[in-house]
């Protein structure tokens, strides 16, 4: 990183640019301007010492959200023990200066201090170039000669004119510990001029994704993220007697100490502008996510992989059939082949059962790699038997949380013993067997532990298991070993969070639960969060049928969990072609834009497409469930106009040629001749 300028007090340091973006300060009227060609965002130190956002704006649709005059608003708002900092609150300026940052983009800091002499507070505002996303943080400094709290943060501070406007919210659930035909299902809510608000209950164990929506009747449009893997409140609300919309975005029950002196970095959070339609709210989400936040895939060319699992056998494993089905698996072409639950001694005990593996669980890993397979390997690193040497040595160290796993007790990870141990244990499991992927399982990965025995604050358990918990371990043992890949699951898509994305380079979304599930939970998924990060597990009661395997055709690694040795050679031949279709098609729509055409229901047919602009191509599935007609009228969305493109499928041998106009506008007919029937639609441009 380069410094490019300091600036103590009040300096003139204007228009610094950084290949696009830029930010530019104003000494006399102490304003802030940042902006990309996409967006521009402006802040003020008013001459009261207010200090308040202005206005955001696209300046590619020329949409502009200001500042309401009826609610004066700022990006600054937390409360300590007594005291809150807002858009009311006096300050003045201490120092600002800008950086340039990777990947392309600056960062600007602007450090201000209450008149009261309580707190220094910098905010740090970061723009990428060609994104239209503002992407921010506090830094908390306690200049009080006591311990102080922060008992309460706004991670979306944002409050805007409503322009007399009405609006739409629109959020997408997670996965749920109690099965729900509700799984990532998206929501969208006309909000209420009478200040009702539209809530997000996001983190681990929450009902919803962690990013929230907004647009009006003429398609302006925010969204926002937070990254943060615990619990955490958002809401948007409109009150329409006072002309404005209000996001707030809380981590829910925070009481994090700050000593005399000592300072807090909180979790960063972004806002983005978008013009249209809930798919390109998400596609400019999901690009800022791959470029600027998320872990980059191990490998662009051949991720999303193909993985087997071994849960087809639940943990009643051993070293012959594992063997048998690794040499299968490298036949089908898969990639990576993971041992889950079962091959430990038991959950906290991770050392691997010599009755099931008499050669050592090494040996099959080594054996594993000769197929050219990656190996993976289980690891419920917060969960432990309450018979396992761990517990039995340090029966303290459980957490007071009510989640069960397996019958596994719940660790508290934040309790600094716990944590030297479990880094020292992922990274020796990772030795050990020659780990090169981590199937991080769990219930429930950000526990509640109020336990005063523990060295975090016991009023503090959400924030400390997250950012001090999950959080510091994984990144502890991913220092130590970066070239292992990490998944995240706990039993399923409970943690959809945009710090999620940082650590891990896919989620599971809905765990082996078929092929309608799995096609709901890519269909929500893949709102907020790139491709990749839907993971499905095809379960062996899914059978091998077209309609199957197609069900799992879009979205991140597709994970068999077939009792390979049990297939006829013809179960192997057609698997190995829908193997090779999947990984034929798996980047262009990872790097593609997802159009939702039709939402999966049991009694429906459903629509999922990508397009993807390198390459002018689409692809679509189409799958008809239980009910619904014998065909269905698809109409693409994205294609260039004028372009001439050919249209093919993989099971009817229809072939078209025609242009983006004419295809969009007029839609074509796929055929689903029976329940349970399905077809992937290619659309090719020409040369
Ligand atoms: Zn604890």
């Amino acid at each position: 990183m380069r410094l490019l300028g300091i600036v103590l007090g009040i300096t003139l340091l204007a228009g610094l640019a950084f290949g696009g973006a830029d930010s530019s300060f104003d000494p006399d009227q102490n304003i802030w301007t940042l902006s990309n060609g996409w967006i521009r965002a402006s802040f003020q130190l008013t001459p009261e010492g207010f200090f308040r956002t202005q206005q955001i704006s696209d300046l590619q649709s020329g949409d502009q959200w200001t500042a309401s005059p009826n609610s004066p608003t700022s990006p600054v708002l937390l409360q300590t023990d007594s005291d809150l900092f807002d858009a009311q609150t006096h300050y003045f300026l201490v120092a600002e200066y800008a950086q340039s940052i990777n990947p392309g983009g600056i960062r600007q800091f602007i450090m201000l201090q209450d008149v009261q002499r309580r707190a220094r507070i910098t905010l740090i505002l970061e723009l990428f170039n060609d994104h239209p996303v503002l992407h921010y943080s506090l830094k908390y400094q306690n200049l009080t000669a006591a311990t102080s709290h922060i008992t309460w943060i706004n991670m979306a501070p944002w409050t805007f004119d409503d322009l007399g406007k009405r609006y739409t919210a629109f959020r997408v659930n997670q996965w749920s510990v109690v099965a729900k035909p509700a799984d990532f299902e998206p929501l969208q809510s006309l909000l209420d001029i009478g200040g009702a608000g539209v809530a997000v209950d996001s983190g681990a164990d929450g009902e919803q994704c962690g990013w929230l929506a907004l647009r009006d009747s003429e398609e302006r449009g925010l969204f926002t993220g937070w990254e943060f893997d615990g619990r955490t409140k958002t809401t948007v609300r409109q009150d329409g007697s006072n002309g404005y919309v209000e996001f707030s975005s809380t981590v829910l029950d925070l009481n994090h100490p700050v000593d005399p002196s000592g300072e807090l970095q909180l979790p960063n959070a972004f806002i983005g502008l978008f013009h249209g339609d809930w798919d390109e709210a998400g596609y400019r989400t999901q690009r800022f996510a791959e470029s600027v936040l998320a872990k980059p895939a191990p490998d662009a060319k051949s991720f999303p992989y193909v993985s087997w699992d071994s849960w087809a056998y639940q943990d009643q494993i051993d070293e012959q059939t594992l063997r048998r089905s690794a040499e299968i698996a490298a036949d089908l072409g898969v990639q990576l082949f993971v041992v889950d639950m079962g091959w430990a001694l038991g959950i906290g005990d991770w050392h691997a059962d010599p009755a099931k593996f008499p050669s050592g669980l090494d040996a099959l890993s080594d054996y594993v790699h000769s197929l050219g397979m990656k190996f993976g390997l289980h690891f419920a690193l917060a969960e432990a038997d309450a018979s396992s040497p761990v517990l039995q040595a340090n029966p303290d160290w459980t957490a007071t949380d009510s989640s069960q796993y397996f019958g596994a007790e719940p660790l508290c990870l934040s309790n600094l013993p716990t944590q030297a141990w479990l880094i020292q244990e992922g990274i020796r499991v990772i030795d050990e067997y020659h780990v090169d992927w981590i199937l991080q399982d769990g219930q429930n990965m950000v526990k509640q532990c109020t336990k005063t025995t523990h060295t975090h604050d016991p009023a503090d358990s959400n924030y400390a298991n997250s950012v001090q918990g999950i959080n510091a371990v994984v990144s502890a043992i991913q220092q130590a070993r970066p070239d292992v890949n990490w998944e995240n699951c706990e039993d399923g898509g409970n943690m959809m969070t945009f710090n999620m994305v940082k650590s891990y380079v896919t989620s599971i979304t809905n765990d082996a639960s078929g092929s309608l599930a799995s096609r709901q939970a890519v269909y929500g998924a893949t709102y907020p969060f790139p491709p990749r990060y839907a993971e499905r597990y095809m379960p062996e009661s899914d059978g091998l049928t077209d309609y199957a395997t197609h069900s799992y055709r879009f979205g991140g690694p597709w994970v068999l969990m077939t009792r390979l040795a049990d297939l006829l050679a013809d179960q192997v031949a057609f698997l190995k072609s829908e193997v090779q279709n999947y990984k034929n098609q798996r980047t262009d729509i990872s790097a593609g834009k997802v159009f939702h055409i039709l939402a999966p229901g049991a009694d429906a047919t459903d629509v999922i497409q990508s397009y993807n602009a390198s390459t002018d191509t689409a692809i679509a599935v189409v799958t008809r469930a239980a009910s619904a007609g014998p065909s269905y009228v698809f109409r693409p969305k994205g294609l260039q106009e004028q372009q001439r493109y050919t249209v093919w499928f993989e099971v009817a041998p229809d072939v078209y040629s025609q242009t983006g106009a004419q295809l969009m506008a007029n839609g074509f007919r796929v055929l689903l001749p029976t329940p349970y029937s399905s077809e992937v639609v290619h659309i090719e441009a020409q040369q």
